[in-house]
């Protein structure tokens, strides 16, 4: 293999349990067209490599691996990556787990997702894309040839609340959410449970509504927003509209579990 494509990622993280099926390598690529007032990765937003000034920037990579400590991003080769993904395949094939694409979005770099997609089935490895869903119609429909299964982020179904907390109209999300399921992938669907914002009666009846259709849902997870990315807002400098916002409590976190167990469908709080 000596695939010279390349893309921009800001991490990997090796051993991931929580972004798919058994042990996973999650690949972490920058660029995201959302802004979502809940993210915990504020440095995955821009497209490119960032230098940050002045700060120590510690990452969940590979010693072998590692970018310079004020810098996010670092542009890689298809060829790179899969070197270092290929490293844990046998905790891939020993746990059924594989590797996943996540970001901000990896939908935003095609081009290096798909190459890097296919050296990886090329490799008898588990592919998985974790998407907002925000992404051009033929592009969801490409990555169906390259992706075993769908981690699908729904947030809000009122348009209007949408636009709000992550600054772009979900009917985009909705209609490829539709597509994919009728093409037949996988579909884990998460929902990030963030107190006063995601978590009305409304919202979540709306959205267990609208999946009740799809077919080839096989997961709901329930994210709970937890502060952990707080701290990066002021390493960044970047503006956290959360900062009153508390994790949501664990008695409805049950109570939300219970209400989606009606899907027929395994529910997890968590990933
Ligand atoms: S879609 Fe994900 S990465 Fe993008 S802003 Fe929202 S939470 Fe952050």
């Amino acid at each position: 293999m000596d695939n010279q494509q390349k893309g921009i990622i800001f991490n990997i993280q090796r051993f991931a349990i929580y972004d798919g099926p058994g042990i996973r390598t999650t690949v972490f690529l920058k660029g995201c067209p959302l802004r979502c007032w809940w993210c915990h990765n504020p440095e995955s937003h821009e497209p490119l490599p960032e230098k940050i000034e002045g700060c120590n920037v510690r990452r969940g990579f590979d010693q072998s691996f590692s970018m310079g400590k004020d810098e996010i991003g670092k542009e890689i080769s298809v060829n790179e990556l899969v070197n270092e993904i290929v490293k844990d395949k046998i905790f891939y094939e020993e746990s059924d787990g594989g590797v996943t694409f996540s970001g901000g979005e990896p939908l935003m770099q095609p081009d290096f997702l798909f190459e890097a997609l296919k050296e990886c089935k090329t490799q008898g490895i588990h592919t998985t894309i974790d998407t907002s869903g925000y992404s051009p119609s033929e592009v969801i429909n490409e990555a169906v040839e390259y992706s075993d299964l769908f981690l699908y982020d729904l947030k809000l179904m009122n348009d209007d609340i949408h636009q709000k907390y992550t600054g772009v109209s979900n009917q985009l999300i909705l209609k490829n959410l539709i597509e994919l399921d009728q093409l037949g992938k996988k579909i884990i669907l998460r929902i990030p449970i963030v107190p006063e914002i995601t978590d009305s009666n409304e919202n979540l009846r709306a959205i267990r509504g609208f999946v009740s259709y799809l077919n080839n849902l096989i997961e709901v997870n329930l994210l709970p927003y937890h502060r952990a990315g707080e701290g990066k807002y002021q390493r960044y400098g970047k503006e956290n509209k959360m900062d009153k916002t508390d994790s949501p409590d664990s008695q409805n976190l049950e109570s939300i579990k219970q209400f989606f167990s009606e899907l027929k469908c395994r529910v997890k709080i968590g990933g």
